[in-house]
């Protein structure tokens, strides 16, 4: 760390054009990582971009800066603009440059000096100059965190504990998974003497719902949750007319699949939605599956040992039939 350290401080000695950039369907740590990150350059007197391949979820947007962000599917070529010009892309909370999409090519194509700060696994190392990867950590706005408290111990910044504190919380199921480490709760203690309040964060990001999204909920357990007992398999699925029912938002059906997961005997449980030209799958398990294997070998995703995404490209019907030939075959071959 301290030789990442070193020549990170060296690239940013004198001021510079700067992108961040992150990945689609951006999450709380996505917006959180960036967001923090953008403070704290910017308060060096960089120029700083944040890019974001498409819309964040509504419950996100109070952070301070949000209204700097790029929304590359509405500003394409604004977007590509700072690309080629920027001296240094850091790439945040992703692991490959596909997971931008729209501007894959462009980040490629830059000859910027290329900054990975991520916590997935297996990274494409070759693509970037300098990498700080670790899979034993919250979040990646964690991970942002350590590289500032490195760069500069005594910087101090209400927004940039918020922003960093909102990828933490929410990557962490409010402090539930992924988080059994010291150094987590040794930088929230740090955030609060920058200025956090906690409690105020919290209900910015959790208590501020549309009733829409709880019946939603309500629907989605009530009459959607189907489980396979004898596979120890639950899941959900949402077709695009019962999304417009509820008003659907993005980030209405974050958190639902956390639902099935917590049933007594499930190992995995996946959230099947119908998006405009293709189906999302949303894993997650209690360790003992790896459903970033299967999101990987499978559905074209990836994500972590515990939570991971994929796409597919069938009907719903035949996704759910393809979700379980698949899973009955990782626990017969595990
Ligand atoms: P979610 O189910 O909340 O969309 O995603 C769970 C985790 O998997 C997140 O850490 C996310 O970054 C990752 N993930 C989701 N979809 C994909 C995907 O299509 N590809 C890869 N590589 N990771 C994904
Ligand atoms: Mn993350």
């Amino acid at each position: 760390m301290e030789l990442i350290i070193k020549k990170l401080s060296d690239k940013l000695r004198y001021k510079s054009k700067i992108v961040i950039s992150t990945h689609v369907n951006p999450d709380g740590d996505a917006i959180g990582s960036s967001m923090g990150l953008c403070h704290y350059l910017l308060s060096k007197g960089h120029d700083v971009q944040v890019l974001v391949p498409n819309s964040a979820p509504n419950y996100l947007m109070w952070i301070p800066g949000a209204e700097m962000i790029t929304f590359v599917d509405k500003n394409k070529r604004k977007a590509r603009g700072f690309i080629e010009n920027a001296d240094v892309i850091f790439s945040l909370d992703y692991n490959v440059f596909h997971r931008v999409e729209m501007i894959e090519n462009n980040l490629r194509a830059s000859r910027a000096f290329k900054v990975l700060i991520d916590h997935h696994p297996e990274p494409e190392e070759a693509d970037f100059d300098l990498l700080v990867s670790n899979t034993q950590t919250s979040s990646t706005a964690e991970l942002v965190f350590e590289v500032v408290n490195a760069l500069d111990p005594a910087y101090s910044s209400k927004a940039f504990a918020e922003a960093i504190f909102m990828g933490l919380v929410t990557d962490t199921g409010s402090f539930s998974y992924g988080c059994n480490y010291s150094s987590t709760f040794l930088a929230v203690a740090r955030l609060i003497e920058m200025g956090l309040d906690v409690e105020d964060v919290n209900r910015k990001l959790f208590n501020n719902n549309r009733p829409e999204r709880l019946r939603l909920l309500g629907y989605s357990l009530s009459e959607k949750l189907e489980i396979i007992e004898d596979l120890h398999l639950a899941f959900i699925s949402l077709t695009k007319q019962e999304l417009q029912y509820y008003d659907f938002e993005p980030g209405d059906t974050e958190g639902i699949v956390n639902y099935a997961l917590s049933i007594k005997g499930v190992k995995m449980a996946v959230l099947i939605t119908e998006k405009d030209s293709l189906i999302r799958l949303s894993f997650r398990s209690k360790g003992e599956v790896d459903v970033n294997e299967i999101a990987r070998n499978e559905f074209n995703g990836g994500g972590h040992l515990k939570a991971a995404g994929g796409n597919s490209y069938l009907s719903m019907e035949e996704t759910i039939e393809k979700l379980i030939d698949v899973y009955e075959r990782y626990i017969k071959y595990k």
